[in-house]
């Protein structure tokens, strides 16, 4: 399993969730790995001390998302220490859940700041430092296709934002040989979306399948999507809900 040997991988939002999962995925598979977190520092140590125990590198930088000074800065610092780039993947997020009558525009500039600004920032300094053949992957959701309760909208939207990016970004970026893509998780089991949270059951209802997934089957996707028989998928969605838009 080593289709990544040697790449040079940053996530963002690497600490914890589908981030560390994917961390420590593309480290399995060969990669070194530099990831960001914000609040998580002993989440984002652990998950490099796994990443170094499977002999690869691994690098957990302080970066706001929601701070794109700091994003920039941070894009530059993972490659200089990772010694190039050669996969982005913009995991880095925050939920928000709310009817529009009751979230407030500060709702929105936090949300956007970091689902959609940080993203945008990341990418935007990240792109100079890709190999050629190099890879972009962003976290979107299932909502951005389908929204099936209320209270999603400004989630809904922050995700769909991500679509409109990454095709753009396939185009641009398709005469270097590198991909853009998203994928769009179901519920996911962390933090975010606790499989026994109190909007689990509804979310499971709606599903082909009984059940959440794990950040571990996130992660697959991303890595495959990361290497060689990845090479050929480009300005698309990538979806693992469970059938959640089936
Ligand atoms: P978690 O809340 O479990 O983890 C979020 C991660 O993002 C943490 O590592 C956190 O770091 C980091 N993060 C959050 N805000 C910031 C910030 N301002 N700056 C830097 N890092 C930040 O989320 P998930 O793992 O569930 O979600 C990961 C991605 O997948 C998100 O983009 C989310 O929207 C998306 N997603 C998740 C689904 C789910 O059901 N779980 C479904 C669909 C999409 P720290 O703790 O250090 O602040």
């Amino acid at each position: 399993m080593n289709e990544l040997q040697d790449l040079k991988a940053l996530v963002t939002g690497g600490s914890r969730g589908i981030g560390a999962a994917t961390a420590i995925a593309l480290a399995e598979r060969g990669a070194d790995v530099a990831l960001t977190y914000n609040n998580s520092a002993d989440a984002a140590a652990k998950a490099v001390k796994e990443i170094e125990a499977l002999g690869r590198r691994a690098f957990a930088l302080e970066v706001d998302a929601a701070d794109a000074v700091a994003v920039a800065d941070g894009v530059q610092r993972a490659a200089d220490q990772l010694g190039g780039l050669d996969i982005l993947v913009n995991n880095a997020g925050v939920g928000a859940i709310g009817p529009i009558t009751e979230l407030t525009l500060a709702d929105l500039d936090r949300v956007l700041a970091v689902n959609v600004r940080g993203v945008y920032a990341a990418t935007q300094a990240a792109v100079p430092l890709l190999s050629d053949g190099g890879r972009v992957i962003h976290l979107g959701s299932c909502a951005a296709g389908r929204v099936t309760s209320p209270g999603m909208t400004l989630y809904a939207m922050s995700k769909a934002a991500l679509v409109g990016l990454s095709k753009g970004l396939a185009r641009e970026l398709g005469s270097r040989g590198i991909t853009s893509n998203v994928v769009q998780p179901g519920p996911i089991d962390t933090d975010m979306n606790p499989a026994d949270g109190p909007f689990a059951a509804a979310q499971i209802g709606d599903l082909a399948l009984d059940r959440f997934g794990k950040p571990a089957e996130v992660a697959a996707a991303i890595a495959f999507l990361a290497g060689p028989h990845g090479a050929y998928m480009t300005g698309t969605e990538l979806t693992i809900d469970g059938g959640h838009t089936a």
